[in-house]
């Protein structure tokens, strides 16, 4: 069958109507960065963000008449707000501090008890790794876990479980997407539209809407837990994530090296800024041991998130050291809690698993409202 055209889905969307019922989506300039990768498309529709909530049936109606070209797969419509909001919007906002004035999202994601972001400051410090593997953990301690790639920047999550594609859809679902399960967990990442490497740009409110939907629209069932992959960095997008996601709490992956650490301080703040909870700091690539001469060595010196976590009075989760194996688990995409369950690292990352869950847990009891966002 031949690919898809931009074109194609030009001429959907050309039919649906625009806002207030004026003119059609294309004709009023709304559509933005169309993606079509085999029968997966996705494109932006840029909206006055004040107006999110009521041109949800608009943004269905777009969605649905891009599903109906024939070869078309799946379709994901992100609401992107081109200027910032106004005072009180709801919609996501990409201006940094002043996003503070803003109102959280409506409520927790039904069905799902708990959202955990796993963050980092910068990239590569495993952060993606840590996220799946304690998602296992809280899944080896007979918890139902769901995990978000919310790195859509970098989508891993599809080569950390070794599966590509989500499952056959279900017609009758009426839009939802499946998530794909992999070692009984739920999993939903944009890596499983996109290829890994396709290069995709992405704004702010894209970001922000993109993750809305991976939460909203994919049928995530009934979770205890879920454990959200979020992009590397403490930029806006970022900040708007934390800030529009009811999140129970955050968790800070950094690496022994102190310009790791000065980015995972960055990242503390930003959660602090928003009022969500920061449950701990986890040291990744803490120390090697040589399985040669099986001595201990301190590659990026060791400790630093430690000292870190208690000069700040938080909880120091864990350190996980570095290994050959975790890298080759991850990459043949049997992460090594569940390949290597008895091994060390597995051990590590249960524990921390079993410490985050005390910790969303024991905050229910005293507080069942998500985070609350300061209204300066
Ligand atoms: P991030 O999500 O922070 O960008 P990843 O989780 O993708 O980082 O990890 C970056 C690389 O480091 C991957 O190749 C991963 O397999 C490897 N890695 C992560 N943690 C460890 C560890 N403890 N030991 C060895 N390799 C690791």
């Amino acid at each position: 069958m031949s690919e898809i055209t931009k074109q194609q889905v030009l001429d959907a969307l050309s039919q649906v109507k625009g806002p207030d019922l004026k003119g059609d989506l294309v004709s009023r300039d709304m559509v933005t960065e169309i993606v079509v990768t085999g029968g997966n498309i996705m494109f932006g529709l840029s909206i006055d963000p004040a107006k999110a909530k009521e041109l949800e049936p608009m943004r269905q109606a777009a969605e649905r008449a891009v599903s109906e070209i024939e070869g078309v797969d799946k379709v994901m419509v992100a609401l992107t707000a081109e200027k910032a909001p106004t005072n009180g919007a709801t919609a996501p906002s990409t201006r940094g501090a002043k996003t503070q004035g803003a109102a959280p999202q409506s409520g927790a994601v039904a069905g799902v008890k708990h959202l955990v972001a796993v963050a980092s400051g910068k990239g590569g410090v495993g952060k993606s790794t840590t996220a799946i593997n304690v998602a296992l953990g809280l899944a080896a301690m007979g918890l139902k876990v769901g995990v978000l790639d919310a790195d859509v920047y970098g989508p891993s999550l599809p080569r950390l479980v070794g599966q590509k594609t989500l499952p056959q859809q279900d017609p009758t679902s009426e839009g939802k997407l499946q998530p794909a399960e992999a070692f009984g967990i739920k999993v939903m990442s944009m890596g499983f539209l996109v290829e890994e490497d396709t290069p995709m740009i992405w704004r702010g409110p894209m970001v922000q809407s993109a993750l809305q939907q991976m939460l909203n629209d994919v049928e995530w069932g009934e979770l205890d837990i879920m454990v959200i992959d979020m992009p590397p960095g403490t930029g806006d997008a970022q900040l708007s994530m934390a800030q529009q996601t009811p999140l129970a709490g955050a968790v800070i992956v950094s690496t022994p090296q102190d310009l790791s650490l000065i980015d995972a301080r960055k990242g503390l703040n930003m959660f602090i800024k928003v009022s969500v909870p920061v449950l701990g700091i986890i040291e990744n690539m803490s120390y090697f041991v040589c399985d040669k001469c099986d001595e201990r060595h301190e590659i990026f010196g060791h400790g630093g998130a430690k000292a870190e976590a208690e000069k700040l009075d938080l909880p120091f989760l864990g350190e996980i050291p570095l290994d050959k194996m975790v890298r080759e688990r991850s990459d043949s995409g049997e992460p090594v809690v569940v390949s290597e369950p008895d091994s060390v690292h597995a051990g590590i990352y249960k524990d921390i698993a079993k410490q985050i869950w005390a910790a969303v847990e024991g905050k229910t009891a005293t507080a069942s409202a998500g985070p609350k966002i300061v209204i300066e």
